[in-house]
């Protein structure tokens, strides 16, 4: 492609919107427009990588036996009012009615439509196991749409479906997706983590899960790991390893602790320990129209694992209680305690908690705390449940080691849905007996637009992005140096010849000098720069082809050049 006749516009300094690396290099090295708030245009350059991106995946799907299929982008609302979730979905799915009156949505995701097609087609249990899948646009109406292509609103998924009649079919195509996906981000190039993953509200949460993270700086998600354990934090099973509690103590006692709400403050006035007290949160579990309290007591230096008590509650969402209600529960901001509350009170203490041993707690009264509250015989009815978020120096349950937490970029996740939807849109096939059974589902997706995003933040310098070479916009970005026409013409030629190897090649013959060209190259991080100066065309000249990521220089006589390219590019 010749640069000249594309319009591509850079940028050279950060737009003020844009928070993260990827975003930034992505709007600067012109490969997207934001079109509205979550939304974007993939421009020329973009396209080419996210194509990429798609061959790739598509591959890998094909090599496993998957049938590629194109799902409508907008589904008639009576599949998602079967399958209950036409409520459920909640505002992240955008409805609206045609003229006819009749409801629409625009796909936040397919099981729904898929598990049609299936059940058109599929009657007997000879054509099981069969998975189909997709390469298409979803629209979920994220609350915080950020991060460019990261959190969009609009997006591109990669979804696909498996359908079974045994439990351990399931299985199987499970764990032959999971290496499909691995396949994919190692031939991409990435550096990932497959983690132990919450099913949030895709299946119910003891059915088996993993996501795929690309280990980055500026991941939203937590990763707990060690040595043949991987989490997410939000479903990571681990204990804290100190547990010096104190258990000697008397009656439940009242001190004063003016103006003293933190736990850490608390701690220095008392002359305790952060584990010597406990934490409470009044907290509201919503479920529907119906809000529930609960207290949960937390050890003093331990955070709320929100994930885990919205699963316990079987809640839509767990927040934190208002002031009124606050009030209603006979709490008091900065002094709540789990002491003295009437029987109903629901109340749980982490599971870290020694329900023996003595703490200081709220007393429920403004400026008083409790000395000697042990839990066990100062609480009338309790739950005791794991609810601490993981820290650094854990120990996993699983293996007993410690373990670190890193941050990572969910590209994937896998799910094993169970009968969930096709129990609930009534899909039945005939077994070896002749009888009608429901088939079982499993779900697998991969943010394509999200990867794209995720590569950059894995693979750029302060000079711009640095793609891997599987899925860079173009392999050879030639840099043409010299205005003389007979100069160009030599160059164009070479041009051709690459070319004509059909090795992708883009050249820089636009009207301006040689830095702006090598600043550019930079910033698009295509992984060779070819320099097709006046110099290199001389008598003794040589052609000088540049590593983006390594800055190694290739020599090649005109001769050689094109052998030498196609060995720089693994060919
Ligand atoms: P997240 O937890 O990041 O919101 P999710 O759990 O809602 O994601 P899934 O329903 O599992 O996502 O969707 C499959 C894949 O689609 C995710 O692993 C992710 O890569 C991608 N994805 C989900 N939401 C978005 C989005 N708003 N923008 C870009 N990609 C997304
Ligand atoms: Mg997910």
């Amino acid at each position: 492609m010749k640069l000249s006749q594309v319009r591509w516009q850079t940028y050279k300094d950060n737009p003020a919107d844009a928070e993260i690396p990827s975003h930034q290099l992505m709007l600067r090295a012109g490969l997207i427009h934001k079109a509205g708030a979550g939304i974007y245009n993939l421009l020329p350059f973009g396209l080419k990588v996210v194509k990429k991106i798609e061959q790739i995946i598509r591959e890998e799907h094909d090599k496993a036996g998957c049938l590629e299929v194109l799902m409508s982008v907008i589904t008639p609302g009576e599949l998602w009012q079967e399958s209950g979730r036409w409520q459920a979905m909640g505002g992240e799915m955008v409805k609206m009615k045609d003229k006819g009156g009749r409801d629409l949505c625009i796909s936040p995701t397919n099981e729904e439509a898929v598990t049609d097609i299936f059940r058109r087609l599929i009657k007997s249990y000879k054509d099981l196991p069969i998975t189909y899948y997709q390469i298409n646009t979803k629209f979920r109406d994220e609350i915080r749409p950020r991060f460019g292509l990261m959190r969009g609103r609009e997006f591109i998924m990669k979804d696909a479906y498996s359908f079974h009649e045994s439990k351990s079919c399931l299985e199987k195509t499970y764990f032959q997706l999971y290496n499909v996906y691995s396949s994919i981000l190692n031939r991409i190039g990435t550096e990932f983590k497959v983690v132990e993953a919450d099913a949030g509200a895709m299946a119910s949460s003891d059915q088996k899960t993993h996501e795929f993270q690309l280990l980055a700086k500026t991941g939203e998600d937590l990763l707990v790991y060690n040595e043949g354990y991987a989490a997410n934090i939000e479903k990571a099973k681990t204990k804290r390893v100190i547990n010096d509690f104190k258990f000697n103590g008397g009656e439940v006692e009242k001190v004063s602790t003016p103006d003293v709400g933190k736990i850490e403050e608390v701690c220095k006035l008392l002359g305790v320990k952060p584990h010597e007290t406990l934490k409470t949160l009044a907290l509201m579990g919503v479920k529907g129209n119906q809000v529930r309290p609960v207290l949960v007591v937390l050890l003093g230096d331990d955070e709320l694992n929100e994930t885990k008590i919205k699963n316990l509650l079987n809640a839509d969402h767990v927040l934190p209680a208002t002031e009124g209600e606050l009030e209603s529960l006979k709490c008091v901001r900065g002094f709540i305690g789990p002491f003295g509350h009437p029987q109903e009170m629901h109340t749980i203490f982490d599971a870290a908690i020694d329900l023996d041993a003595f703490y200081i707690v709220g007393a429920n009264q403004k400026d008083f705390h409790l000395k000697n509250f042990s839990p066990k015989r100062d609480t009338h009815n309790f739950e005791v449940a794991d609810l601490r978020r993981t820290k650094d120096g854990d120990i996993a349950l699983s293996n007993n080691l410690p373990v670190q937490i890193t941050r990572g970029i969910e590209v994937g996740h896998i799910f094993q849905l169970g009968d969930k939807y096709t129990k609930a849109m009534g899909v039945t096939v005939l077994d070896k007996t002749g009888k009608a059974v429901v088939p079982l589902m499993g779900c697998y997706g991969i943010g394509v637009t999200r990867l794209a995003a995720a590569v950059i933040e894995q693979n750029h310098d302060e000079k711009g992005i640095i793609w891997p070479e599987s899925i860079a916009p173009f392999k050879v970005h030639a840099v043409l140096i010299g205005r003389s026409d007979e100069f160009r013409m030599k160059a164009f030629k070479i041009y051709e010849q690459i070319r004509e190897r059909g090795i992708e090649i883009l050249i820089d013959d636009r009207d301006v000098g040689p830095g702006f060209k090598f600043k550019d190259a930079d910033l698009l991080g295509c992984p060779w720069q070819l320099t097709l100066g006046e110099r290199e065309f001389g008598e003794t000249g040589k052609f000088k082809l540049t590593n983006r990521k390594t800055a190694q220089i290739i020599e090649a006589s005109p001769e050689n050049l094109i052998t030498e390219i196609e060995r720089a590019i693994n060919r």
